[in-house]
């Protein structure tokens, strides 16, 4: 295309956009109005809050209708009758209540359509208990308070006609001045609007309905035509905006307008506070707190609501499940239960009664992904034990259901999966909550089958009449929004977002005319989504249960509550769980940590809470309490134990270790995390001991591990000011009598403690690594020695020296080793290498490379502490060693164990005849040392002869030997 052309384009195209844009704003400019609009004491309707912003059900309607109309208001203080003044001199623009009558209709233009109905009612105080709901006989002859010019008064004559009754009139000018007549007892009922109700006045009777209107002053065609065409659309929009608002503010009409007859209220007088009994574990819906005991959940939630509108107390009593609770109501033990799913059978298994619905229980139906259950009329359903009111509900409502009974919902999930069964149900908003840990891959929830259970309060069978009708008035009086609140308040944990979610919902219409368009889009996807990542921030995604974060938060509450109660923190990680991930893959060992989460959910159930922290790292905090006692844990634990074990047993074994802290009441005040970290000690010292894999932190290892600490802060200084030496301990040949070697042993010299043994700070180095520079020390301290003795031509015997098992994951370990030779030109034969029989049983194919590799050097391997674990004979077949170490522990045994000699023997027999030579260390006795002579074991090592000794005392002590 022609450039001019393209350019020309280019400007039309802007001059388009620049002008619509003018126009836009234009016509915005100019439809923008400023109306003035009346209002009076009606609470709820116009309000003018301390702040001076205003709220209420009028203002917000205002403020949608001025999406289609571009308005903005002013809001002008009167009385109703100088409102009414104002408006017809035009000095405001606009009124809200007008209810239509044929003189008004003279005097003002009415808006075409309603913006909301309003009931014609009569009050009386709260405090008068000599009129009660429709108790005319009572009412006959009372002062009736009225607002002068009323619609309503024409409603009130026609009622007194109806029921013969005659009132004495007051006349009023404003509602508040009615309102305080009342209060004073000036006059004994006031006639009003629906929207008056407020926890003050009680309703006496409903005496008519009528809509009202927006009003003009007569003849403002203009404004009244841009308020029918905004009333229009904004009702095409929202058809029910009308009765939502009404909803938001005053509650739902048939609840409000519910009064209370003369035996009701006597009867709550007499019955002020129900017990109330609920399950105890049906989370979300409801169960028993685990820090507060209190009963949690939608469902106690709303019996709470109810029982606030009908003006009861209550007291919840746990029940261990949905059946035991029905069974209290009817045995009379509790007033009421919170859960009833209406049908026949149940109501007469249970002898019980119910009331109104006050909720729907959604549930979804679980399937296995492609089973077309849909599709199908006859189905198994698995249900959990304990809930038969459930499962007469289905079996009257769903006849082809065949029944199946499992332990819980993770059972009846399973055999689902398993093919068991055909499908499950499990409430819709357990599936997004945070225990819900046990859907499978294999499940999916099948859209368009949910099933809706409508939920009742029981009560018992022949309970008062007036428990009965109370309590259906006041769920009749639980609407929407009570519904949303208690819903989002259970199924998320934390409620500082829903505040925030109510203020912006409160205060959306100023946020869009700032933020306009975009707002209203983030904040519904924002309210979609919350959830989600409510769910996200405090969840492990893999496993379901809590993260770190959020456990330690829980934890933390938790131990604030419960000041006097005891608990344990436990700490789990799976034995070598890198070789599961390295040999059969990333997957199975996800797996392996969901089913510990679950084992977890179904051992300890609500009775604990439970995170994944990090890898295979799971902590517990668990309730100690009668039903939890320290023999139960230990139970509960190696139940816990043995089901992981067995979980993939024909691939692998799982071996669980668990640290245990228990947490004294004395010791609230202690920080999770210090908990954490003794839990974590406790399971450090688990020793690779198979049949020992629950440890407790106590004062051992509080001790050893203050000590552990003390050493870590001391290692390294230790090293560099020289306070580690080596010691020797000759090693004596059986058949000569005389020294042929030495094994160097290190030993720490403490300027406080003195000398400290290597079994205190050796295996703390092999865990935290500082055994390797520490070996490399002694072994150029061992070089260093034996160049000084080369060099002053002394007697010279080869010297072993220890490897430890961490040397052998580092490629440094030979090429460092030789380089060390090399450096103080030590022949290699004059080193001797000892590795501990346990070492090679760990990794068998590693360390036979490196003793190749050691071997083809020059130097000399020992087998250290041969039979002191499962030695495998197998072992000195296929490994080419050339000393083997019969560990002390054998000798120890020989005084009272014929078996012990014999195995000596065969070892000293058989390595003969494999060309090894045998050494036995820790010979203490003659008689040990005759044996040893007897069975021609080679050489022989301990106190006997000598114990370890400084590099003086050896020096001396070999000088004087002769060769
Ligand atoms: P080990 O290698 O089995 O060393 C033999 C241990 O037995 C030494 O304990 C020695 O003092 C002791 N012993 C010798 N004769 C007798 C006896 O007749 N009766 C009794 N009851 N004990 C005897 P020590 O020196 O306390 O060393 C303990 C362990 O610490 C050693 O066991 C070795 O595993 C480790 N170790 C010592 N020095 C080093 C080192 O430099 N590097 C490494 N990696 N480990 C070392
Ligand atoms: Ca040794
Ligand atoms: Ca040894």
């Amino acid at each position: 295309m022609d450039r001019r052309i393209k350019r020309l384009l280019r400007l039309v195209g802007f001059l388009i956009l620049f002008s619509t844009y003018m126009v836009s704003t234009f016509s915005y400019a100019k439809q923008t109005k400023l109306i003035k609009v009346g209002y009076f004491d009606y609470s709820g309707f116009i309000e003018k809050d301390a702040d001076g912003s205003f709220t209420g059900y009028g203002v917000e309607y205002l403020k949608e209708l001025s999406k289609y109309t571009s308005w903005e208001y002013e809001y002008v203080y009167g009385s109703w009758s100088e409102c009414l003044e104002r408006l017809k001199n035009g000095e405001i623009d606009l009124l809200c209540t007008a209810q239509y009558t044929k003189e008004r209709d003279e005097l003002y233009d009415y808006c075409e359509y309603s913006s909301g109905l309003e009931y014609a009612v009569l009050y009386a105080s709260q405090q008068n208990d000599e009129i009660y709901y429709k108790d005319y006989e009572a009412l006959n002859g009372k002062k009736v308070g009225m607002m002068e010019n009323s619609f309503q008064n024409e409603q009130f004559h026609e009622f007194q006609k109806k029921h013969g009754l005659e009132l004495q009139p007051i006349y009023f000018k404003t509602t508040f001045e009615m309102e305080e007549a009342l209060k004073s007892g000036l006059v004994d009922v006031i006639v009003s609007g629906s929207l008056l109700a407020s926890p003050e006045i009680k309703l006496i009777d409903k005496i008519g309905v009528k809509p009202f209107y927006f009003i003009t002053d007569e003849g403002n065609t203009v404004l009244m035509k841009q308020l029918n065409a905004g009333m229009k659309e904004l009702l095409l929009e929202i058809p029910d905006f009308n009765t939502v608002l009404y909803e938001k503010y005053y509650g739902s009409p048939v609840g409000i307008l519910q009064g209370r007859t003369k035996a009701e209220a006597e009867f709550i007088e007499e019955n002020k506070t129900l017990r109330v009994s609920y399950a105890k574990n049906c989370y979300p819906m409801e169960y028993q707190d685990s820090k507060t005991k209190q009963a949690r959940g939608i469902f106690p939630d709303l019996v709470r609501k109810i029982a606030e509108y009908a003006g009861f107390e209550l007291e919840f009593v746990v029940a261990s499940s949905p059946s035991e609770a029905l069974r209290m109501v009817g045995l009379g033990e509790v007033d009421l239960s919170t859960v009833f799913y209406g049908n026949v059978s149940g109501g007469k298994a249970y002898g019980i009664c119910y009331s109104n619905i006050y909720t729907v229980d959604e549930i979804a139906v679980i399937a296995r992904r492609d089973s077309n259950v849909e599709e199908r009329e006859e189905l198994t359903i698995a249900v959990p034990n304990g809930y038969t009111n459930y499962v007469m509900y289905l079996q009257e409502n769903y006849p082809n259901w065949e029944i199946e009974n499992y332990r819980d919902i993770d059972h009846c999930m399973e055999a689902v999966d398993l093919g068991k069964a055909d499908i499950t149900l499990v409430d819709a908003l357990y599936l997004q909550t945070a225990s819900n840990t046990s859907f499978r891959k294999s499940l999916v929830v099948v859209s368009g089958m949910e099933v809706e259970m409508p939920v009742s309060l029981a009560m018992q069978q022949n309970s008062e009449k007036e428990l009965c009708t109370i309590l259906n008035k006041a769920v009749l009086m639980i609407n929407e929004q009570d519904l949303k609140e208690i819903r989002i308040n259970n199924t998320t944990v934390n409620t500082s977002n829903f505040q925030l979610l109510k203020w912006l919902r409160q205060h959306l219409g100023l946020i869009s005319v700032f933020i306009g368009f975009w707002a209203v889009i983030t904040f519904i996807a924002l309210q979609r989504k919350e959830l989600y990542y409510r769910r996200l921030a405090m969840i492990d995604e893999l496993t379901g249960v809590w993260n770190r974060t959020h456990f330690l938060k829980e934890a933390e509450e938790i131990l604030n509550y419960n000041k006097n109660q005891e608990y344990y923190m436990i700490s789990t990680d799976i034995d070598k769980f890198k070789y599961i991930n390295d040999t059969f893959g990333y997957n199975m060992g996800d797996e392996v940590l969901k089913e510990e989460a679950r084992q977890f959910a179904e051992i300890f159930g609500t009775r604990g809470i439970f995170a994944r922290i990090i890898a295979d790292e799971f902590v517990g905090l668990i309730e100690c309490s009668e039903s939890e006692n320290e023999k139960d844990l230990m139970e509960n634990l190696k139940t816990f134990e043995s089901n992981m074990r067995n979980y993939a047993k024909h691939y692998f074994r799982i071996q669980i270790k668990i640290g245990i802290y228990k947490i004294e009441k004395r010791e609230n005040n202690i920080r999770i995390t210090e908990c954490i970290d003794r839990a974590n000690i406790a399971k450090k010292h688990i020793k690779g001991n198979l049949n020992q894999m629950i440890s407790y932190f106590d004062e051992e290892t509080a001790k050893r591990s203050a000590l552990e600490n003390e050493i870590e802060g001391k290692m390294e200084k230790a090293l560099e000011n020289g306070e580690f030496c080596v010691y020797y301990q000759p090693k004596y040949n059986l058949r000569t009598e005389k020294i042929e070697g030495a094994e160097a042993l290190v030993r720490w010299i403490e300027p406080d403690k003195g000398m400290i043994g290597p079994n205190l700070f050796i295996p703390l180095f092999e865990k935290n690594g500082f055994i390797i520079r520490l070996d490399f020390y002694v072994y150029e301290t061992v070089c260093k020695h034996l160049k000084q003795w080369i060099k002053e031509g002394k007697p010279l015997v080869p010297i072993s020296l220890n490897v430890s098992r961490a040397h052998l994951g580092t490629p440094n370990f030979i090429p460092d080793l030789v380089a060390l030779l090399k450096k103080y030109e030590i022949p290699v034969e004059l080193i001797e290498l000892e590795l501990k029989e346990s070492v090679f049983s760990e990794n068998e194919e590693v360390v036979e490379k490196m003793v190749v590799l050691l071997k083809n050097i020059g130097f000399r391997i020992t087998i250290d502490d041969f039979g002191s674990g499962y030695s495998s004979l197998n072992l000195l077949k296929q490994i080419p060693v050339d000393v083997l170490k019969i560990d002390k522990g054998l000798l120890d045994e020989i005084e009272n164990s014929k078996k012990s000699k014999i195995i000596i023997e065969q070892v000293v027999n058989m390595a003969k005849k494999l060309n090894i030579y045998t050494v036995c260390e820790g010979v203490e006795t003659q008689q040990e040392e005759e044996f040893l002579k007897e069975i021609q074991c080679n050489a022989a090592q301990g106190d006997l002869y000598s114990t370890p000794i400084s590099v003086d005392e050896f020096e001396t002590k070999i000088s004087g030997q002769e060769f």
